[in-house]
């Protein structure tokens, strides 16, 4: 798994965003989702030529990859993952840009580490989508109010909404429900997408999918 796999995914990337028929927008970018894989998987697919990595766990990512940076200076590392209030030091000086604001004190925490390294770190909200007991994220009845909190208050840098639908579900309708969302909430970046349904995603108009498996092959864990 590797290299192969990433150039498929581009190819499968690049015919769904001719299928997308919305307003005109940047190509979406792929994140290689590298959760639970080490440097010797990783290099490959950076030398073939991508350079957005995704990781779910702080203290994992702390692990792998500012020995990789130092190597490869010109790569986008994305914090996939929920963001412990104690992590949010780490997360500020690792991650070029965050996906899952997903509370008020985890937005609040972000501002002033921020503050303090001299930051202003690209953000995603963070939205339950389908308003599972078991999963984290802002409900959509809030998201509106949520943003605009976290913008106008805070002073954030909110790019977009992103979201995980429920699984075993067609994510066709919670990806549209997200896209809704966002132009009530004055935004037009999507994060959203993953192995089993990136093309649908793109199709909808995100500008991030965050692909794992597809590229690395199954996890053992994560
Ligand atoms: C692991 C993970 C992904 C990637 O999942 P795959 O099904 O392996 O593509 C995407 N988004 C988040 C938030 C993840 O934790």
């Amino acid at each position: 798994m590797g290299a192969k796999e990433l150039e498929q995914v581009w190819a499968n990337m690049a015919r769904a965003a001719k299928r997308f028929d919305g307003d005109e927008r940047e190509p979406p970018k792929l994140i290689a989702v590298s959760k639970t894989y080490g440097a010797d998987d990783i290099v490959p697919v950076i030398e073939a030529g991508q350079r957005d990595f995704g990781e779910n766990r702080v203290q994992e990512a702390q692990g792998k990859w500012p020995e990789l940076r130092a190597q490869y200076p010109d790569l986008t590392l994305h914090l996939i993952g929920p963001l412990q209030t104690n992590k949010t030091k780490d997360a500020v000086a690792l991650f070029d840009v965050i996906h899952s604001v997903d509370r008020e004190k985890v937005a609040r925490y972000l501002k002033k580490e921020m503050d303090a390294q001299g930051k202003n770190i690209p953000l995603f909200v963070q939205v339950n989508i389908g308003e599972e007991e078991q999963k984290s994220g802002i409900a959509p009845d809030h998201t509106v109010e949520f943003v605009r909190y976290c913008r106008e208050d805070l002073g954030l840098d909110i790019q977009g909404l992103m979201a995980i639908p429920p699984v075993g579900e067609p994510a066709a309708p919670f990806f549209a429900r997200l896209v809704e969302l966002g132009k009530l909430a004055g935004l037009s970046k999507f994060s959203m997408g993953m192995s089993a349904d990136y093309e649908t995603a793109i199709e909808m108009g995100a500008s991030y999918v965050r692909v794992g498996s597809a590229i690395f092959g199954a996890r053992d864990y994560g």
